[in-house]
């Protein structure tokens, strides 16, 4: 570095403003009543120490002599406290329209809830009756009817709730399986979305996998003549994100829990995305109904509260009583148990499941084609009003399950198509992300499209506004 370079640095970190004249502008003030004084003096330190970051590594847009005035720092220091702190603001958790077309969208939050479930979750959200008996003014059971309602919904003799299909898996192997063997198929040993490994959740469990088989085809014998005195458990997981095609073998529920069963072992399946009724009906195939595992013999089995159930994130676990007792009274139990808001929600939805009435995530896989071109032309035609009518084009494409679930199966769908006639596909689509609800779409063939089957009724209007926004 030349002196006069160094000399000129040091002038310019001159200009910079104080911590002190930053938090006295007319952009400080106004943060202040939303931050807090403590907050807002650590974020013009972050400024400050930014621009003389910048300056110190010639990097400075303000550095050089004529734009490096003191008034021009303290601007580009007050435009940046406010726009730290409104981008601070859209990292946290808030709603989204999603016109992706991907019902269960795991960046998403998943299940979208029915109304029922948000209410449930706002009236349980002050103090509720989770561990209380109303009728006998005692101490209830935490989750004691969503419980029922999953004995109900499936046909098992028990139930238990945790926080996530993960946590259930975990609960069921430590239970029974920690310090034996547990036997289960190379073709099912899976990583599901959100880094859920089949391997891992067994080694922190303490069971030893003892894997059968290969990837395509695994026998009953292969089970068999793997089944040693240290053997605990036959596991089977659903292959949810994925499928074996062609040349495939696996044995049948029924086979695997005779096999269990004649040696004193107990069958486990992780079903993932469990349906609650069949969704071959939507043209969904492969996605096992919980009765049916069930009735075929399965001892235990785990599945996820936010998938095809429809409701908040939780771990179900159905199965035989004196098993669920077992989780019931093991310390992990404690640990994993789920909460008031999960338990209120998970509840309204089951509630609604029994009454054979559609949860939305049902409703939106059940939307066919036609509906789906009636709205998108009727969305159209109200943004003809406001904007340029060949900006949206309809294209026939294809939604998706998402989370995991059903991976062959496309649901066809129609598409809202924007051709802009200036923007970008990715310009359009950060355009829609900066809208309030922010929008998000995917990009198909270089286009931001559209997908009504993911956008409630309620969003619509939201989604208008955001769309005339940017065709205007
Ligand atoms: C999705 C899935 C999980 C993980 O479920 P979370 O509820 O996300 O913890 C576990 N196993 C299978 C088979 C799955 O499909």
């Amino acid at each position: 570095m030349t002196n006069r370079s160094q000399n000129g640095r040091s002038t310019t970190l001159r200009q910079l403003p104080s911590i002190d004249s930053l938090l006295q502008t007319e952009t400080a003030k106004a943060l202040a009543a939303k931050l807090g004084a403590e907050s807002l003096t650590k974020l013009a330190r972050k400024v400050t120490d930014g621009l003389r970051r910048e300056i110190l590594t010639g990097s400075s847009p303000l550095a050089d002599s004529q734009n490096g005035t003191r008034a021009s720092f303290l601007h580009e220091a007050e435009r940046r406290m406010a726009q730290t702190f409104e981008s601070n603001l859209r990292r946290g958790v808030q709603r989204v329209i999603n016109a992706t077309g991907v019902v269960l969208h795991t960046n998403l939050g998943r299940a979208p809830l029915s109304d029922e479930a948000r209410r449930a979750l706002i009236e349980a959200a002050g103090y509720c009756s989770l561990e209380y008996d109303i009728g006998e003014g005692v101490r209830g059971r935490r989750g004691a009817r969503a419980e029922e309602l999953l004995i109900e919904l499936t046909g098992a003799d028990a139930s238990l709730i945790v926080n996530n299909c993960a946590a259930a898996a975990l609960l069921v192997l430590t239970t029974f399986a920690e310090g034996g063997e547990t036997i289960v198929s190379r073709g099912e040993l899976v990583e599901i979305g959100g880094d859920f490994r089949v391997p891992d959740v067994m080694a922190h469990s303490g069971t030893r996998m003892i894997e059968v088989g290969t990837t395509n085809r695994t026998s009953l014998s292969d089970y068999r003549e793997a089944i040693s005195q240290r053997t605990r458990m036959l596991m089977r997981v659903h292959t949810s994100n994925y499928r074996i095609v062609g040349f495939t073998r696996t044995p049948t529920r029924r086979e695997l829990a005779e096999l269990a069963h004649a040696s004193d072992l107990l069958l486990y399946e992780d079903a993932g995305s469990g349906a609650l009724v069949d969704f071959s009906a939507y043209g969904i195939e492969g996605e096992p109904v919980i009765r049916e595992i069930i009735n075929s013999g399965v001892d235990l089995v785990t599945f996820s509260g936010d998938k095809l159930v429809g409701g908040p994130q939780a771990g179900l676990i159905v199965g035989r009583s004196e098993l669920i007792e077992q989780m019931r009274k093991h310390p992990l139990y404690r640990a994993l148990r789920a909460d008031k808001l999960r338990l209120a929600a998970l509840e309204a939805t089951l509630e609604t499941s029994l009454r054979d009435a559609d949860v939305p995530v049902r409703e939106m896989i059940g939307l066919d084609e036609q509906r789906l071109r009636a709205r998108a032309e009727a969305l159209i035609r109200r943004l003809a009003k406001g904007t340029s009518a060949d900006l949206w084009a309809l294209v026939p494409g294809e939604s998706a399950v998402g989370g995991g679930s059903a991976p062959t199966s496309a649901l066809p769908t129609v598409l809202i198509a924007i051709n802009h006639p200036s923007l970008s596909a990715t310009q359009v689509s950060a355009m829609l992300r900066e809208q309030h609800p922010p929008v998000i779409v995917r990009i198909i063939d270089n286009q931001a499209a559209i997908d009504l089957r993911t956008v409630s009724a309620t969003d619509e209007p939201d989604l208008e506004k955001a769309l005339l926004a940017i065709g205007s």
